[in-house]
């Protein structure tokens, strides 16, 4: 049975707010769980046929799944695809058969069969939103001018889903892990953007080289949280498409949570 939404997995639960989960209480935890931050298994009060009940994880909303289908028709595409072409249009280059391009400042080459020659680790994240460039990015120059999601076109129904499982946790991680913005422009040769709109801490993360992410991060001061804003160049959709971002901007998200904790 998948989880459908996050009251599924409360009714579940013993509701002693004991917090040995992690969570401060089990309403939270099961927020958590249906946010894909924690796994039903986390709470450690539950019989064996309950977490087995739930073992198909959870239901991805409606927009994530027609992605994932229409990705799967569009993996047999790029048999067809030019790839010096493709190379140029994503700012790669091409030799040998392979288009090879930057993604988040690794070499990753592409032969035309889809598959993949690099160093770092190819996971559905960030092989998706490759493959879906190299077969629909239009190429256009990065424009300079930074938008959040909901202002890209075909944004708006991705907006509720992209702030619980990106902005959200990265806000928290923000918040716990204060060097989190030194590491990641260390492992994904990011750099820095001074002061956008006020910011205390701007990080811009190539996810390939025409789809550049920006990361503000505003310090709590006295009487004002701090705050966390995602934002993509103006080309963004036309260059890689809102579904592909939210793909890879969760799947970045999953990986700072995995170096974060590596990094104390
Ligand atoms: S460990 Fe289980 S019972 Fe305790 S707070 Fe977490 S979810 Fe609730």
């Amino acid at each position: 049975m998948k989880i459908d939404n996050a009251m599924t997995v409360f009714k579940e639960l013993p509701k002693t707010n004991c917090r040995e989960c992690g969570a401060k209480t089990c309403l939270a935890f099961a927020g958590a769980v249906f946010q894909r931050h924690k796994t039903i298994g986390d709470c450690p009060h539950l019989d064996k046929a309950v977490v087995e009940k739930f073992s198909d994880g959870v239901k991805l909303p409606e927009a994530h799944r027609a992605y994932l289908d229409e990705f799967k028709k569009m993996r047999h595409e790029i048999i067809n695809v030019d790839l010096p072409d493709a190379a140029q249009r994503l700012g790669g280059t091409s030799a040998n058969g392979k288009l090879i391009v930057k993604v988040m400042g690794k070499d990753v080459s592409v032969d035309a069969n889809g598959k993949f020659y690099t160093d770092i680790h190819v996971n559905g994240w960030l092989e998706r939103p490759v493959l879906t460039a190299i077969v629909k990015s239009k190429g256009l120059p990065v424009a300079g001018g930074w938008v959040k999601i909901h202002d890209l076109e075909g944004g708006k129904p991705w907006r509720h889903m992209f702030e619980n499982q990106c902005v959200t946790p990265l806000h928290d991680l923000a918040d716990n892990h204060p060097d989190l913005f030194e590491t990641l422009m260390h492992v994904f040769s990011g750099s820095r953007v001074e002061g956008h709109m006020g910011s205390d801490i701007g990080v811009v993360l190539n996810v390939l080289p025409k789809v550049p992410i920006l990361i503000c991060y505003w310090k709590a001061e006295e009487g004002m949280n701090s705050d966390l804003h995602v934002f993509f160049d103006k080309t963004a959709s036309a260059n890689l498409g809102v579904d592909a971002l939210y793909s890879v901007a969760v799947g970045l998200t999953q990986m700072f949570k995995k170096i974060a904790v590596r990094h104390g």
